[in-house]
């Protein structure tokens, strides 16, 4: 493979930026111009995150670089800011060739770091596109016919637009492959040798990936020149600001034990992973029957229901959203004030990108899960991976929304309490007492939570 050398040896094989302390970095001492400045000030943001304050100005310098980031981190504006930079001091190519492609695991995340390629470039005069499977591919051939300097694509859409001929990638000069050990994980291999062997061989690269795998060092060796290797954080370590609880629940109450505790905590919006299509359809119906709205995401729907579930959510049309592993990346929401592991995930890794959807951007943020006594395998192999003991605790009492076992309120404080007999502002009644255990089919003695309709249930 071309491009393959032995990258430096300041400390062992690569040059590690680890353990250095940049938490409050201002933006700009790091390198960057003018209207990318003024772009991050309109996002608001005050200060670079620490993989920010190191990535950014390694890429400027147009070094490879090699970058574990935890998702939730801003380690897109950490790859995106400086790749625009670079790219606007370059010469501007007649009919705007592609001149920097990020390629990304998932279509969500295409949408995602696509739309943060352009609010990170509104105040710059480069032009940008998206290419994903799943929906028509003609607009996409449009958009790039007018010229994209940058495109963010998911592997298999990007070399059918190559192979078709819509799209030449030979004035290349920066690839960033995002969440690299996600797109090993799904098998794409294969594709990124294929694009590899198309690409000039003078480029920039970028590779950002949450673990530092074996696979992802030797993918790693196989197409970076003497990377810098930046970690700011301990691979697969949780974020920091999640709190973690594991409740041990049997599998035909989970159902129940799900709407007590978010009713129980009053929690405002409730990302809900299962491992399973029908079951994502399941429990968002079961939800929907207690009143509670819910609707489900999972890749048996289009590309286009999927889309719109997510900004509906994001949009607070729904309370809950029920989903397979396709939204633990991808979904990017500020304030997600909890996560609950319906079922535990098979792929300890797959833990930590769920969690990874609440406590974004530093914020607090809550992950529930529920473990059935199968499910104990998962947890273990969960806490060797984040190095965490992760205690299982029993499911705890609630009173007025907080939980007063834990004394741990919902982080995002509800306006009004929710009813659940249909009066707003009427607090959920009998929800002080933990759940009895008993099967759904059984006599559960006293419900958990109230099952009025005053949700708007499911759409
Ligand atoms: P990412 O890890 O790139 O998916 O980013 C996670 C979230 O952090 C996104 O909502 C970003 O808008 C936000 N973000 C990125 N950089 C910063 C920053 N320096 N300050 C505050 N929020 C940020």
């Amino acid at each position: 493979m071309h491009n393959t050398t032995d990258c430096c040896t300041i400390s062992g094989p690569f040059h590690v930026l680890r353990g250095l302390q940049i938490n409050m970095t201002d933006f700009s001492s790091l390198g960057l111009c003018e209207p990318l400045l003024q772009a991050v000030a309109e996002q608001g943001y005050k200060k670079a995150s620490p993989i920010q304050a190191k990535a950014i100005p390694m890429v400027l310098t147009g070094r490879d670089v090699m970058a574990s980031a935890q998702t939730g981190t801003g380690k897109t504006a950490g790859f995106t800011l400086p790749l625009l930079h670079r790219l606007s001091e370059m010469r501007t190519l007649k009919n705007h060739p592609v001149r920097a492609l990020i390629l990304v695991p998932t279509r969500e995340l295409a949408v995602q770091v696509g739309e943060s390629v352009i609010r990170y470039g509104s105040n710059l005069s480069l032009r940008s596109a998206v290419a994903y499977g799943g929906v028509d591919i003609e607009p996409q051939i449009t958009t790039l016919q007018e010229g994209a300097d940058v495109l963010t694509a998911t592997p298999g859409r990007l070399l059918d637009l190559i192979r078709k001929q819509h799209l030449t990638l030979d004035h290349l000069k920066i690839l960033v492959l995002d969440e690299a050990d996600r797109m090993l994980d799904l098998g794409f291999k294969a594709e990124l040798d294929q694009i590899l062997e198309v690409l000039p061989v003078r480029r920039q690269n970028l590779l950002f990936s949450a673990t530092f795998s074996k696979e992802i060092k030797a993918l790693a060796h196989e197409f970076q020149r003497h990377p810098v290797k930046i970690e700011v954080e301990t691979p697969n370590s949780a974020a920091n600001t999640v709190k973690q609880s594991v409740y041990p629940v049997d599998q035909h109450d989970k159902p129940e034990i799900l709407s007590y505790i978010i009713e129980g905590g009053k929690w405002e919006q409730v990302l809900v992973f299962v491992r399973t299509k029908k079951a994502a359809e399941k429990v968002a119906d079961l939800l929907s029957d207690e009143g509670i709205s819910a609707t489900a995401l999972h890749s048996d729907k289009s590309q286009h229901a999927r889309s719109r579930t997510l900004v509906e959510f994001q949009a607070g049309a729904y309370r809950i959203l029920v989903a397979t592993d396709v939204a633990s990346r991808g979904l990017d929401m500020d304030q997600l004030p909890l996560v609950v592991n319906y079922d535990l995930p098979k792929v300890p890794q797959d833990y930590v990108h769920r969690i990874g959807r609440t406590g974004r951007a530093g914020s607090p943020g809550r992950a529930i899960s529920l473990m059935n006594p199968e499910e104990k395998k998962q947890l273990e192999a969960i806490r060797k991976l984040i190095k965490k003991p992760l205690k299982v605790e029993p499911v705890p009492y609630f009173e007025d929304g907080v939980n007063v076992t834990l004394n741990d309120a919902p982080t995002k404080k509800p306006g009004k309490p929710r009813s659940t007999s249909g009066q707003p502002g009427k607090k959920p009644a009998g929800n002080k007492k933990r759940p009895a255990f008993k099967s759904r089919s059984g006599n559960p003695g006293k419900k958990p939570a109230q099952s009025g309709r005053s949700g708007k249930g499911r759409r």
